[in-house]
This record gives structure tokens, C-alpha cells and sequence, in this order.
């Protein structure tokens, strides 16, 4: 697909956003907020250095390095290039894991896309819950690749959701969220978060209304604890519906509280995808990086290659 170059900026900015947005909150995560405004202090589960980014953009990169490639994510070959490499991550490079995630990779031994899934499964049945928000936090960049074929990147957005979330909510959340960086990236709008309920089964856009509804109706941090997908999208969405740049937005996201990385990573993919590369704060740009060795314009690069 041919893309503008706003077009462009606005794909540019979907890894840059939720990087920046991960490292905003990655010193308050569980933790206290801060008296005055966030900062790219470091320190948190890590612990990080000042403008690294956490296990959030890490395994997004993990996503970002295969889209890139070029022959999209639906593919078992794909999917696989996916597991290999969150598996080189939990080995190498997990500075902090996601309990839920922590559970389905410890039981992973060759890193194949079907066996991480069959793992996501056996989780799912042991403990009868597997809808934690950590496969929304990596799924912006999941959009890229399907900016022409919606159906495509609802279909990509559940199976790479898929590999380590088993329930049905998350892989949900996942299509609810790259339609809005799809629609964001091509029309500079957010009404895509809201189309994308028509690419949900029947049975659940009601309940998914109705939660995009509560978050519309009440700021962030109502959406606290918010380990759980559901509410880690609502503060996301509640942040970036109450204000109107992307940095206002982040931070926004991060007073949300608790997981506060993560609902940041959330909401910046898609305020980057709204917003553009161009409109992250220079001090941010320089300052983001993280694992596997990326800084920001090795995020806008792989950015811009998973759209080809
Ligand atoms: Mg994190």
C-alpha cells in the first residue's frame, strides 16, 4: 500500500508512541504516582535505566521484527518467527515478565507457534483465567502489515494475541485496538477503536459498547487495578478521549495508576498512529530504548517496514 508521508508519520508511531508511553510509566508501575509530572526516570520492576522502555515493548518488537519482513503475520511460518523470538526474549532479554505470560513461556520447550498456543490453553484451563492485558500491550504494530484488509488484521490480531492470552476478551481487546491504530494511521482519526466492534462475534460488541461507553464516561485511574484487559483498554481509551496530544495523552494514561506502563504502552501505540512519530517531544525521541539494542529510529524503521 502506498502510504502519504502523514500517512507514514502516523505508521512511524505506533512502536515510538508505545515505547515512549512504557517508559513514562515504567517508573511508577504499581508504585506510587508522581508528585508532579511523570518522567523517564527509570528505576521501576526493571530495573530500567532512565528512557528504556519494559517487557511491554520488548515483546512488540518481538511482533515489529516479523511484520517487517514483509509476508505479513497469518502465516504458521510467521507465527513461528513470532514464538521463536518471545522465547529468545524470556531467555535473553525479559528484564520483568507479565505473570500470565510468565506461565505460558515457562512451559514452552521447542518455541513453536503451536506449542506456545497449546500452552496458552493449558493455562487457561488450570487457573480459568487468561485475559490479562499483556498481549493488548504488544498489538498495535499487529495493524501495520493490514492497513488494506481489515478482515486480515482482525484475523492477525487474534492469533498473535492468541499465543500466550487464551480468552476470547483478549484476543477482542487485540482487534479493538488494531482497528483503531489502522483507522488512526490512515484517516488521523480514533474512530476506529469503536469500528472494529462490528469485527467482534455478535454475542459480545454489546459488552464491549458498554465497557468503551464507562470509559468514555469516567476518567483514567476509575480503571484501576487494571491487570485485567478489559480495564487496561478502558483507562487507555478514558485517557486519550480526555485530552487532545499525545503527550497529554501519555501522561494522562499514566496517572491511570497501577500497571501504568502498560496501559501507557496501550494508549501510545495508538496515539502514535493519531498523532505521528513527529509529534512525540524531542527529549523523548532522544532518551527511548531498550531491548534488543533499539532506539527510536530503529522503532520508526521497523514501523515503516511493517507497512510494505
Ligand atoms: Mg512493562
Amino acid at each position: 500500500m502506498i502510504l502519504t508521508s502523514e500517512q507514514r508519520d502516523r505508521a512511524a508511531g505506533v512502536l515510538l508512541g508505545a515505547a515512549c508511553g512504557d517508559a513514562l510509566g515504567v517508573p511508577y508501575e504499581f508504585a506510587a504516582q508522581p508528585s508532579g509530572a511523570p518522567e523517564m526516570v527509570g528505576g521501576g520492576l526493571g530495573p530500567y535505566e532512565p528512557g528504556e522502555y519494559s517487557d511491554d515493548t520488548q515483546m512488540q518488537a518481538c511482533v515489529a521484527e516479523v511484520a517487517a519482513r514483509g509476508h505479513g503475520l497469518l502465516s504458521e511460518l510467521a507465527l513461528d518467527g513470532i514464538a521463536v523470538r518471545f522465547m529468545r526474549w524470556y531467555r535473553e532479554g525479559a528484564s520483568d515478565i507479565g505473570a500470565q505470560t510468565r506461565q505460558v513461556l515457562e512451559a514452552v520447550d521447542a518455541g513453536t507457534s503451536s506449542e506456545m498456543r497449546r500452552a496458552a490453553a493449558a493455562v487457561h484451563r488450570r487457573t480459568g483465567r487468561s485475559a490479562g492485558n499483556g498481549s493488548l500491550m504488544r498489538t498495535g504494530v499487529v495493524a501495520l502489515p493490514y492497513l488494506d484488509d481489515v478482515a486480515a488484521m482482525a484475523e492477525a490480531a487474534r492469533l498473535v494475541s492468541g499465543l500466550t492470552h487464551f480468552d476470547d476478551l483478549a484476543g477482542d481487546a487485540c482487534v479493538l485496538w488494531c482497528s483503531g491504530v489502522r483507522r488512526a494511521v490512515l484517516s488521523a482519526r480514533f474512530d476506529g477503536v469503536r469500528e472494529g466492534l462490528a469485527l467482534l462475534p455478535p454475542d459480545r460488541r454489546d459488552r464491549w459498547a458498554a465497557w468503551l461507553d464507562e470509559a468514555e464516561a469516567a476518567p483514567p485511574d476509575r480503571f484501576s487495578p487494571n491487570g485485567f484487559v478489559v480495564p487496561a483498554l478502558q483507562a487507555a481509551w478514558s485517557a486519550i478521549r480526555r485530552t487532545s496530544t499525545l503527550p497529554d495523552g501519555l501522561v494522562a494514561a499514566v496517572r491511570a495508576g497501577d500497571d501504568t506502563d502498560t496501559v501507557a504502552a496501550i494508549a501510545g501505540a495508538l496515539l502514535g498512529a493519531r498523532h505521528g512519530a513527529s509529534a512525540v517531544p524531542p527529549e523523548w525521541r532522544a532518551a527511548v530504548h531498550g531491548w534488543p539494542g533499539l532506539t527510536a529510529d530503529d522503532l520508526v524503521d521497523l514501523a515503516v517496514r511493517a507497512t510494505a
